[in-house]
């Protein structure tokens, strides 16, 4: 059964008293939504805040990126098992925001996978295809490079323990989210190829997109087959926007494979 999904990442943005306001405001605003699953992954300072306020709720919370070490000598890391310690069950891994300034590679994404896992966390593994490359029709040889990279490290049945979400880069925080179709179409492709590769992970992963997902599209993207939910940047900075985009995942049945 795969249910919507409905992430916010925050970026680096925030304060403790912004927090205090947006959280009880989702609290609130998401009460009646029982179809669908909410998470916030917040900067790492505001964790323990997180852990405060939504500990009992229905909303989980995660990181937006850990080590994939135990600990040691990394200077501005953070282990899995410091999320862990509050109250994560989430960790973006993989954002293109990290792997385009060189910090993540692929095979390195994949190692954060698999520490995540052992950790007890979620892991919510980003692909995507740059401008350049969909102008070059690149985006499935992309995103399969990158899925496959994962799955020669981790084993295609370990992939049903994290969230994939395919992000293309050129609808990240630009304002130009995917068509429908076009998200559709890719997801559909990277499922039915997990589904070649191992039937019963391909039925059962879940696969979100992101991008430029807000108000206006939300609908629209949500309601379509092979996207369980959405990765949400820019528009989860503004709680009723945010709140809106829950209430459109909420409105549609849970996929029942
Ligand atoms: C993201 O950074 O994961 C993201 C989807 O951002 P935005 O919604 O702003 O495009």
């Amino acid at each position: 059964m795969r249910r919507k999904l409905v992430v916010a990442n925050r970026k680096m943005n925030g304060s403790i008293p912004e927090n205090k306001v947006f959280l009880k405001e989702l609290i609130a605003g998401t009460e009646d939504f029982s179809n669908a699953d909410f998470v916030v992954c917040f900067p790492h300072p505001y964790l323990g805040q997180a852990q405060d306020i939504l500990t009992g709720t229905p909303i989980a919370w995660g990181g937006q990126n850990m080590s994939r070490y135990d600990h040691g000598p990394y200077t501005g890391s953070v282990s899995a098992k410091m999320l862990v310690e509050f109250g994560c069950q989430y960790v973006i891994i993989g954002h293109s925001e990290r792997r385009g300034r060189g910090h993540d590679s692929d095979s390195s994404v994949g190692e954060r996978f698999q520490v995540a896992v052992k950790a007890g966390l979620k892991p919510i593994f980003c692909m995507g295809e740059t401008l350049e490359e969909f102008e070059q029709g690149l985006t499935d040889l992309v995103t399969i490079r990158q899925l496959n990279s994962l799955i020669q490290q981790v084993g295609i049945k370990s992939l049903t323990q994290g969230i994939l979400a395919y992000e293309p880069v050129w609808a990240i925080g630009t304002g130009k989210a995917a068509s429908p179709e076009h998200a559709q179409s890719i997801l559909h492709f990277l499922r039915g190829y997990l589904i070649l590769k191992d039937p019963e992970v391909g039925k059962h992963i879940s696969i979100l997109y992101g991008g430029s997902l807000n108000r206006g599209n939300a609908v629209d993207i949500l309601s379509m087959p092979d996207i369980d939910g959405g990765l949400v940047g820019t528009a989860s900075l503004n709680t009723e926007e945010f709140i809106e985009i829950c209430q459109a995942a909420n409105a549609f049945m849970v996929c029942d494979v």
